[in-house]
């Protein structure tokens, strides 16, 4: 008999197979003291783990060496390196010496280091504690004797469902494709950005489970459908027949709308809106075109540094870019420049940072890093040959970093004219409004820029003062509350005024009655994932941009998130009846 356990729908797709469990966290370990005359043997014992820790280092550098490139495989020398490292191993030896047991040992050579790396004032060195922390519990487990949880260590065609806490974008950059079919987390939300990249990989996940890993022990059969948000424990035969049925009946849905691809979006009071594409992988640009997508609205080109320990050269970049454009042919392409910090960061990440979301993110980061920032637009400016580029800023807050961000790519042009390399240097720029002093001060920047992008995502986030990633608030994150509707509202506006263009690229453009609630607002621009471009345009095939101004109207003059969503739902299911889908992914659908 089947037990459900419901979280909250993460990235479509129903999978059968079976539960690895992951815990990749650092094991509590007892102080134990070994006898004078054990300690050699001691030693040994340390240096037995610490070669074997090597081996499967090597292993797992090999695979991932062939499967994703010499890039990827690159995050597993610095670890090796870290195994070697003599001060550590002397380090550990001398505490071994003083008749501690080898796991407290270097359990606490460990905890120092990381402390020490943690708040170096290197940001290299900070970035190395996630390498540190993989160290540590790879040698700990096998002095402890645990259970191999190494999450790259799944065998290949296992059709595994990874159960897990929490993920972070780089450990999911690395999984292996070939043996996890699905991902299911205690932790995340919808807009976490686990959920966005398993959308983009195309990897089904259910997110903010809560206690799939207390629930789950490993090895079990169950059925896991992230476009509902539920993961099944021990489903029975005639069970998962029902699911495969369902899965069937997916597919046919998606075929149909697939067929819109080719029609353009418009309403049927002949209001044209354009539907872009969200690519976060280079890889996805192709698909993505085919979807009917009329450009990219956001590439987020952090996904090309998550996962990594260092950034990728001019080149690599350029070729990137190049890719997505060359894709689109001609379409506009909207680059947004790193927007690394928050919950996207290169292995090791910056953990010194107490509020990562109010960090030293995006922009900020790349402006404090002029040199680091010159080589990622020298790229963006190269490939701008390709294709129709746009660049875009994240987490704008002020003109000054608009400026700034001018001054280096003035400087970045300058630099590509003094090699002799061909490149555009009047490439469009615009801006994210994802903060509420960008939406409250519309007014100071849009003289300053081309286009503005409202990132919903984001945007919630800070105006609710409610974390994105936080399962336990996933019901108080409502993009319907009335302060959000109006810094929508008046960030339209202020683009009007200025007669810049205006687009929004959240997650809430997919989701069908916010697309309307949209479209009502104002906003003729949606990006949204690939596989929301044919479902958005449905809904704006099926609409009056009339009926959508009126609705918008009465949500705006709502008094809570739930009556403008009963506003925007009742109207709504007036021109395309009661539809299921129409609520797909609302805050309260889980
Ligand atoms: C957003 O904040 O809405 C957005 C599109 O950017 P990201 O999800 O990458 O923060
Ligand atoms: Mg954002």
């Amino acid at each position: 008999m089947e037990r459900q356990i419901r979280g909250i729908p993460a990235s479509p797709g129903i999978v059968v197979g079976y539960v690895h469990l992951l815990r990749w966290e650092v094991p509590d370990v007892r102080h134990r003291i070994i006898p004078d005359e054990g300690v050699s043997a001691e030693i040994e014992r340390f240096h037995a783990a610490r070669a074997q820790a090597r081996d499967r280092l090597q292993q797992l550098r090999t695979r991932v060496e062939a499967s994703a490139g010499p890039e990827e495989a690159a995050i597993f020398d610095v670890q090796l390196s870290i195994l070697d490292d003599e001060e550590l191993t002397r380090g550990v030896a001398e505490l071994i010496r003083q008749n501690l047991a080898a796991e407290k040992a270097f359990d606490e050579v460990m905890l120092e280091w990381r402390n020490r790396f943690a708040r170096h004032s290197a940001a290299m060195l900070r970035e190395r504690v996630g390498d540190l922390t993989d160290v540590h519990i790879r040698v700990l487990s096998l002095l402890l004797d645990l259970p191999d949880h190494d999450p790259v260590s799944v065998p290949p065609g296992s059709n595994a469902i990874l159960v897990t806490h929490d993920l972070t974008p780089s450990l999911t950059v690395q999984l292996d494709r070939s043996s996890i079919a699905a991902i299911a987390t205690d932790a995340g939300t919808r807009t976490a950005h686990v959920a966005i990249l398993a959308r983009s990989l195309g990897l089904p996940a259910v997110v903010g489970l809560r206690t799939a890993t207390t629930d789950l022990h490993g090895g079990e059969r169950v059925v896991l459908d992230g476009g509902t948000g539920m993961l099944a424990i021990n489903p029975t035969d005639e069970e998962i027949a029902a699911y495969h049925e369902r899965q069937r009946e997916e597919e046919v849905a998606e075929a149909a709308l697939s067929e819109l691809a080719a029609l353009e979006a418009v309403t049927l009071d002949g209001v044209r809106v354009i539907l872009r594409a969200n690519v976060d992988i280079p890889e996805d640009a192709e698909a993505a075109a085919r979807s009917g997508a009329e450009g990219v609205g956001l590439m987020r080109t952090e996904f090309l540094v998550v996962g990594r320990p260092n950034m990728p050269d001019e080149d690599e970049q350029y070729r990137a870019y190049r890719r997505v454009l060359e894709a689109f042919e001609g379409h506009p392409v909207i680059i947004r420049t790193f927007d690394i910090g928050g919950d996207k960061l290169p292995i090791g990440g910056f953990p010194t940072e107490p509020n990562p979301f109010l960090g030293w993110r995006a922009i900020r980061m790349c402006l404090d890093q002029p040199e680091m920032f010159r080589v990622q637009l020298r790229a963006l400016l190269r490939a701008s040959m390709h294709g129709n580029l746009r660049i875009m800023l994240p987490l704008i807050v002020t003109l000054d970093e608009v400026l700034a961000a001018r001054r280096l790519i003035a400087e970045a042009s300058h630099e590509l004219t003094g090699r002799g390399v061909q490149h555009r240097a009047d490439v469009p720029l615009g801006i994210m409004i994802e903060t509420p002093a960008a939406a409250v001060a519309g007014d100071t920047l849009a003289p300053h820029v081309d286009f503005f992008s409202i990132g919903t995502n984001d945007l919630v986030q800070y105006t609710l003062a409610v974390d994105r990633g936080n399962a336990n608030l996933a019901p108080r994150y409502t993009p319907l509350h009335p302060a959000v509707l109006r810094l929508i509202r008046r960030t339209v506006e202020v683009a009007e005024l200025a007669d810049i263009d205006v687009a929004v690229c959240g997650e809430m453009a997919s989701q069908p009655l916010m697309a309307f609630a949209l479209l009502g607002l104002g906003v003729h621009q949606m990006s949204v994932a690939p596989r929301s471009v044919p479902l958005v345009k449905r809904i704006v095939r099926s609409v009056t941009a009339a009926h959508a101004e009126v609705a918008a109207s009465a949500a705006l003059r709502a008094l809570t998130a739930e009556q403008a969503r009963h506003e925007l739902a009742s109207r709504l299911a007036d021109v395309v009846g009661n539809a299921p889908y129409l609520y797909d992914g609302l805050p309260d659908s889980r």
